[in-house]
């Protein structure tokens, strides 16, 4: 079995999901005492946020180098940046480190593609709905992309860092969620493609089919793993 590397802390309430699912998921692929076996290094999201919002992108990618050679140290066989936004940094960082990153929209549209869904709404921060880095992987993978418009999109941005950041789940923003995704016409499904919004909404939630980033990537961790 191989040792998968967490990159956590963005925020660390998803980290410690991720953590869980590598656990549960191994062990009910491989029975017995068995679970994953793994690195989880935390960096403080509260340096990190303050970066991505002044711009200063190129001091959380030297955060974020060093936080991956220190799993790569520490025996990890590849890396899980348990984040989206934070895969917008991956081309620079993956310069500096030998072993292989799991890139999270890569395993999201494995998954949409299995299903056969082929226009998605991606919900997420502002930087992974505005930006080209993740909306390209999924177009390159053959799948049509929107996101909602300018306000929806400030909605969606603030709930992640006011509220699911710091493990807040509110009815209110559920409910906004849910009315963004509904007013959203023709897809097919939906790309939860920020690692804590899984807290919030869930399919049951919703009538399109849901891609929860943060289970995905961590399954697909665990398969590549074992
Ligand atoms: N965890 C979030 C994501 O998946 C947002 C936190 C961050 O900015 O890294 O994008």
């Amino acid at each position: 079995m191989k040792t998968i590397g967490l990159l956590g802390g963005m925020s660390w309430e998803s980290s410690a999901t991720y953590y869980k699912i590598i656990n549960e998921y191994t062990n009910e692929l491989l029975g017995a005492q068995n679970n994953a076996k793994s690195v989880l290094l935390t960096v403080n999201f509260e340096e990190i946020e303050r970066l991505q919002h002044q711009n200063r992108w190129d001091e959380a990618t030297d955060i974020l180098i060093e936080a991956s050679k220190s799993l790569q140290n520490a025996g990890a066989d590849f890396i899980v940046i348990c984040t989206n936004t934070m895969h917008k940094l991956l081309p620079k960082i993956s310069l500096h480190v030998e072993i292989p990153f799991l890139h999270i929209a890569e395993a999201t549209a494995k998954e949409i593609n299995k299903d056969g869904v082929k226009k998605v709404l991606l919900l997420g921060t502002k930087f992974t709905m505005q930006e080209s880095f993740y909306k390209d992987k999924l177009i390159e993978n053959g799948i049509d992309v929107v996101v909602p418009n300018e306000q929806d999109m400030q909605i969606v941005h603030k709930v992640i860092y006011d509220e699911l950041c710091l493990g807040k789940t509110l009815k209110k923003s559920r409910e906004d969620f849910v009315q963004i995704i509904n007013k959203s016409k023709e897809i097919e499904g939906v790309i939860l493609g920020c690692t804590e919004i899984g807290m919030l909404i869930s399919q049951d939630d919703i009538d399109f089919k849901v891609y929860d980033t943060t289970l995905i990537h961590a399954k697909e961790a665990v398969r590549m793993a074992i």
